[in-house]
């Protein structure tokens, strides 16, 4: 059985990897190549693939018959892997659920807190040595403890998020998903889209991304939320038109936002980069050493499993 890992992998995970398979770890740190693709899946059983391999329903009609019978994909996100045509070609997909949980809600609140209290642009005020003191009203931010958050898909990170602002910081929690939710906590299910982004101080997208979420947040979105009203997302890029996006913020529609993804990452839209309102992050979600061992480990029980003829932990 012969493994390829796309990316170079935490330690612990390579030396997992290295004991128990005969495994290729590319040294790469970018995205695999259409044609590493098509190479990987013609002589490789298994690929762990992640974030930017693009396994297009292209790239599996170029694999005829592949060789390769599982993507054991490294992140609980697989919006860059076309299930149906993987499933058509013979080939299973899992992903990293639940390892990526409270890192990706721990940004989100990063995120929301950074931006509200203004704390990206003090902090680039003192680095600049240009900060002449406190007054009463240097700098006067939003306050986060109280106010309302509406989340926008109620999944694992969602509630993680939610319970954060619900129990760390005393916020009246509202959300849309595809379905209530049944909590332990208050929280009011609003599944109009504009109603929940019209009646926030917060809005919060935790939606997985793909055909049924791109452009979620539109030009009509950003218009219905409030002139004080910050975005955060960490879900996907795509989830925004960053376009209308910049546009709402140029036009103050909307009061900041913070940003884990963008639409097109890694490129940045310099307009976005001249913003002081909005915190700019390179997709750090799960981003610590605990947590990428974590789907690491994740990704090779799903590999182990395969080997071993077992049901496959977590296929999507
Ligand atoms: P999850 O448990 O599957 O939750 C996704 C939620 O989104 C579910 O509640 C689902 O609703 C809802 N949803 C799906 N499609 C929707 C739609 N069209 N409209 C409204 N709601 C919709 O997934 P998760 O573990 O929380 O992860 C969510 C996403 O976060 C991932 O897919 C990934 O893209 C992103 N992520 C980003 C980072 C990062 O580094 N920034 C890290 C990890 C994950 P129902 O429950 O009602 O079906």
């Amino acid at each position: 059985m012969k493994l390829l890992i796309a990316r170079p992998m935490t330690p612990v995970v390579e030396a997992r990897a290295r004991a128990e398979f005969d495994v290729e770890i590319r040294e790469n740190t970018l995205p695999m190549s259409q044609q590493e693709m098509l190479s990987a899946l013609a002589e490789f059983d298994v690929v762990v693939p992640t974030l930017g391999d693009q396994f297009s329903a292209q790239i599996f009609a170029d694999a005829g018959s592949p060789q390769c019978k599982l993507l054991a994909n490294f992140g609980v996100g697989y919006n860059h892997i076309d299930v149906q045509s993987a499933r058509a070609a013979g080939v299973e997909v899992t992903n990293t659920p639940g390892a990526v949980t409270d890192a990706t809600a721990d940004i989100a609140m990063t995120l929301l807190l950074t931006t509200a209290r203004r704390a990206g642009e003090g902090e680039r005020l003192v680095r600049a040595g240009q900060w002449q003191g406190w007054h009463p009203t240097q700098m006067l931010g939003h306050h986060v403890t109280g106010k309302r958050v509406g989340i926008v898909g109620m999944g694992r990170i969602g509630q993680a998020i939610a319970r954060r602002c619900h129990f760390g910081f005393g916020m009246q929690v509202a959300y849309q998903s595809r379905s209530a939710k049944d909590l332990d906590f208050a929280a009011e299910f609003t599944p109009d889209l504009h109603k929940l982004a019209a009646s926030v101080d917060f809005l919060v997208l935790a939606v997985p991304g793909g055909a049924e979420t791109r452009h979620l947040i539109n030009a009509q979105t950003l218009e219905a939320m409030n002139l004080s009203a910050i975005l955060i997302n960490i879900a996907r890029g795509e989830v925004v038109d960053e376009a209308a996006l910049i546009s709402a913020l140029e036009n103050r529609q909307i009061a900041g936002a913070g940003l884990d993804v963008y639409e097109f990452e890694p490129k940045m839209p310099q307009a976005l980069c001249e913003m002081e309102n909005v915190t700019l992050l390179p997709h750090l979600g799960t981003a610590t050493e605990e947590v990428r061992s974590n789907m690491g480990h994740m990704a090779l029980d799903n590999v182990a499993a395969f080997v071993a003829g077992r049901a496959l932990p977590n296929p999507v």
